[in-house]
């Protein structure tokens, strides 16, 4: 629909604006209203007019070509067919195709300007309609551009903005900075009025990199983003939503603002003093450093056995808890230091060499001499031997279908008998109430268990010997020893 098409009266006398209906009911406009209705248009007419007299003719033909009119003009709203609208439509609606003038368009205040024109003076509305023109024209120039290429540019200005550039140089530091800062190793280093102050200026450091959220380090977030014309400062506002954060792209300097500026200099300056500073503190605790690379010649070792240590905590987990256990000591080391990382190899940078020691526990310290006494040669026999061991147990505790899972007095349920219950309950696609499976097991063919089938599974009277209350304590012992599961309504 064209609505110069359909109003052409109205173009001769309002040839700079152009008439959008809004509101549900309608998108016809029959005739613009009221005769006082008429004296405010011939005022917004002639306001917008001049305004267009003081503007470029690129600027005016941007402005056609953006809300595909073959005049230049803004739109006027009208609703319910014939009446004016209070307010003006915002430019940005119209923006990257999200809504044509030429579409019905709902009443949502969002998309209009909160003044009312037809209530300002003549000196008020010149300047509204200065600053709604200048949005218009701000738009169509953004217009000339799809979205995507202005997303693509925003993108490379801010991967160009000398802030992130800084960051991303120095990412391996920054990481490593926020590493130390809780590590477990600030604990054992010297000295503590050195930690505290080094700790006290790294949350003045790093305020500038935490402003900006993870997924905007050190690259753009891929999320889906909102440009918003922002014609004052020629520039457009990039938002994602999701990360709440922006940045602010100037459309003729071609860079992006931060919300919040960074100084350079003196972020540059501040990244190189924290890595020094804490270096300071390391080279003073020597200690730590020899005893991080005593673990690591440590865990080398024990990397060494690692298959025969492996093999035997297998063999200890799969054998009963109550039985007592042969072991070695360094079974407890490699346990314990499995828990540890460790970096693989030296750097000059103890921040950095550092911030990839990983130790919850510092106390593992002053195990190290204890520990270094195991690391002699005879440690593989000793090894050997835990393993034998552990294989002769586990041959004399291999389960056997006669074992004795549940003994009442001299009413016993063999592994074999509890593997029948167990695969029996398996089977069902229900759960099984307790008082189901004691009939069960007893073999009272009810007529419910018959309409269930039950009494034909090789479950059915596999403890009709046994005394009914010793057959509920029964299933309740498997229970307890993990062979069958209650769940809400019976057993499964
Ligand atoms: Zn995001």
């Amino acid at each position: 629909m064209s609505i110069a098409q359909e109003l052409p009266d109205h173009v001769n006398i309002y040839p700079s604006l152009l008439f959008v209906p809004v509101g549900d009911k309608s998108s016809m406009i029959r005739s613009v209203g009221t005769k006082e209705e008429k004296a405010q248009l011939s005022r917004l007419q002639e306001a917008v007019f001049h305004e267009f007299s003081t503007r470029s003719k690129i600027e005016l033909k941007l402005l056609e070509t953006f809300l595909g009119t073959d005049r230049p003009c803004i739109p006027v709203p009208i609703f319910q067919q014939k009446h004016l609208y209070p307010n003006l439509l915002k430019a940005e609606m119209f923006l990257f195709n999200q809504v044509s003038p030429y579409q019905r368009i709902s009443i949502e205040s969002q998309y209009f300007y909160k003044k009312i024109w037809g209530r300002l003076t003549t000196d008020q509305l010149i300047n509204h309609v200065n600053a709604v023109v200048s949005v218009y024209l701000f738009c169509a120039k953004v217009s000339s551009h799809e979205k995507r290429y202005w997303l693509s540019s925003i993108e490379k200005a801010y991967e160009n903005h000398p802030f992130i550039q800084l960051a991303r140089s120095k990412k391996n530091i920054v990481e490593a900075v926020e590493i130390m800062n809780k590590s477990s190793l600030l604990a054992v280093l010297k000295y503590p009025e050195d930690i505290s102050y080094w700790r006290h200026r790294v949350e003045i450091v790093m305020r500038p990199y935490r402003a900006i959220p993870s997924k905007w380090r050190w690259k753009m977030c891929n999320h889906e983003k909102e440009l918003l014309p922002q014609p004052a400062s020629n520039t457009i506002k990039c938002i994602c939503h999701e990360c709440d954060f922006s940045v602010t792209y100037d459309i003729d300097e071609h860079d992006v603002a931060l919300p919040k500026e960074v100084n350079l200099f003196q972020a540059t300056k501040r990244i190189a003093t924290i890595e020094r500073q804490f270096n300071d503190i390391a080279s003073q605790s020597e200690n730590v450093t020899k005893n991080i690379q005593k673990l690591q010649e440590f865990k080398y070792f024990l990397a060494e056995h690692r298959v025969i240590i492996e093999a035997i905590l297998d063999l200890q987990d799969t054998l009963p808890k109550k039985l007592e256990m042969p072991s070695h000591p360094l079974i407890h080391c490699y346990e314990e230091i499995h828990q540890v990382s460790l970096p693989e190899s030296m750097n000059e940078s103890m921040l950095l060499w550092m911030s990839n020691v990983q130790i919850s526990d510092i106390s593992i310290f002053k195990k190290i001499e204890e520990w270094q006494s195991m690391m002699h040669s005879d440690i593989s026999e000793e090894l050997k031997r835990v393993h034998i061991h552990l294989t002769q147990l586990a041959e004399e505790n291999r389960a056997r279908p006669d074992d004795i899972i549940v003994q009442m007095k001299n009413y016993k349920i063999t592994r074999e008998k509890a593997e029948i219950i167990v695969l029996f309950l398996e089977k069902q696609d229900r759960e099984i109430p307790l008082h189901i499976l004691v009939q069960v097991l007893k073999g009272e063919a009810t007529n419910k268990l018959r309409s269930l089938h039950f009494h034909e599974e090789e479950l059915f009277g596999l403890l009709d010997c046994w005394p009914e209350k010793y057959i509920t304590k029964a299933i309740f012992q498997l229970e307890k020893e993990s062979y069958i599961t209650k769940q809400n309504k019976g057993y499964k």
